[in-house]
């Protein structure tokens, strides 16, 4: 099924609010195999609103529509709709007494201009609206002999959007509804840290042919370059069966650099690591000062595997707390790989943890020298066996080296928990 979102208000078209809504109902659509083709935005104006779905109707299956539906003079979605479908509004008197029974039990009449939220053109179907005053509509549109898209319209408030989507309008529009004839999308995304998102687009080679279905295509933020697909098949079975087929190749372009998919992180696939293998970890953390143990402790039932950290941001403390000798900072400053591996070793023996990471950097802005330029990194990791050390030099703010270098540490561990070789 492919579907487009028409949303409307004149604060979305001059830039006063954000249109969440589409964002949200785009995702929603994807969940349940539906194929978002295109988002369409309106000012509240009834002519550019019919022309709106006029022109979205004839292209695509499903129309989601929301927004101007109020009891003022700007909500003129209703009006559009009928005007479209040519049918005259008529009044439903179900949803009219259930608003005249709201402003009752609030101890308020009812103004005469909500009467209109009442209001369905002839044949449509009056929607629930759970959360507010306006009634949604379910209107069916031929715009040819051969092409009929269902035109669902819901109220611009978030909260009253989502409640009708979720309880009316996803089972409609879902896959399994389109059964096993219709056009499905469904998709995957695979996650990557440590490479550049044109060294993981090489690596990728073919499979990012813009013709290619299942698509591959690159995105990047904060340093995860994740590969995102998507299989446009005739039935949920067939996009099943390519998407897990073009994952399994992307899985042998790139091997172990995929670390997760959808909403795993480095921090939670380590944490199952650390789970499954029921080993534990510390942390000890110069530059970063507690973001490495943020990220682990972000994950709920982290206190299984995260055992303690240590923010050792001066000299003194990686001396006091950490026992690193004064003299070996003296001859090899804080950012070395020599600090890191004493910090690592000092905090796994203390805590009685499988495994410790220490982090020493320079995150900018000052600092850095032509030997250690700012964005310089070391990583330490002590295991029982055995304590290494790596080095970096990180781009970016101090923000931006700080991140990457908790989440270089998470990836060091993690392929040292798969018992393979960091690729960087
Ligand atoms: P309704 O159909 O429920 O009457 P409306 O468009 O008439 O909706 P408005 O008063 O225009 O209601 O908007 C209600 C609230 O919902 C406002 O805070 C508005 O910014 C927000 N809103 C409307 N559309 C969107 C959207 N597409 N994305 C995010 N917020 C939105
Ligand atoms: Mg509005």
């Amino acid at each position: 099924m492919r579907a487009i979102i028409l949303s409307i208000g004149d604060e979305l078209v001059l830039g006063q609010t954000v249109d969440t809504n589409s964002a949200w109902l785009s995702q929603q659509l994807a969940a349940v195999g539906c194929d978002t083709v295109a988002h369409f935005t309106v000012a509240d104006d009834q002519q550019a609103i019919e022309s709106a779905i006029k022109h979205a109707a004839s292209r695509c299956d499903v129309l989601l529509v929301n927004g101007g539906l109020g009891p003022t003079a700007d909500d003129l979605t209703r009006q559009a709709v009928a005007a479209v479908i040519e049918q005259p509004l008529e009044l439903n008197p179900q949803w009219l007494a259930k608003m005249e029974d709201s402003f009752r039990s609030r101890g308020r009449p009812m103004p005469e201009a909500n009467k209109i939220q009442a209001m369905i053109p002839r044949g449509a179907r009056m929607i629930w609206n759970h959360n507010g005053t306006a009634a949604g509509i379910h209107a069916t549109h031929r715009s040819s002999a051969d092409h009929v898209c269902q035109i669902f319209v819901m109220p611009g408030v978030p909260k009253e959007m989502k409640l009708m989507f979720e309880r009316d309008i996803a089972g409609q529009v879902s896959a399994e509804e389109a059964g096993d004839t219709g056009p499905v999308i469904l998709s995957r995304t695979l996650h990557t840290f440590g490479l550049g998102e044109s060294v993981v687009a090489q690596m990728l080679g073919g499979l990012m042919d813009r013709k290619r279905n299942p698509s591959v295509g690159t995105t990047v933020s904060a340093g995860i370059v994740s590969l995102r697909l998507n299989a446009r098949f005739i039935g949920r079975a067939a996009a099943g069966r390519e998407l897990d087929q073009t994952t399994d190749l992307c899985r042998q372009a790139l091997g172990d650099l995929i670390y997760g998919q959808d909403e795993q992180t480095l921090a939670s696939v380590v944490g199952n690591l650390l789970k499954e293998k029921g080993l534990t970890l510390a942390t000890a953390e110069s530059c970063t000062a507690g973001l490495l143990a943020k990220l682990l402790t972000d994950i709920g039932g982290s206190s299984q595997y995260f055992q303690r950290g240590w923010i050792t941001y001066s000299n003194e403390a990686k001396t006091q707390m950490l026992d690193v000798p004064a003299e070996l900072l003296e001859a090899q400053g804080a950012v070395s790989e020599v600090i890191v591996k004493a910090m690592a070793d000092s905090a796994r023996r203390k805590s009685q943890a499988a495994f410790a990471l220490a982090i020493s950097g320079i995150a900018g802005p000052a600092g850095g020298t032509a030997q250690k330029p700012v964005g310089s990194v070391c990583i330490g990791l002590a295991s029982l066996e055995k304590v290494s050390a790596r080095s970096f030099v990180f781009p970016g703010d101090r923000e931006m080296i700080r991140d990457r270098a908790a989440k270089m540490a998470l990836a060091l561990l993690r392929f040292e928990l798969l018992g393979i070789l960091a690729p960087y």
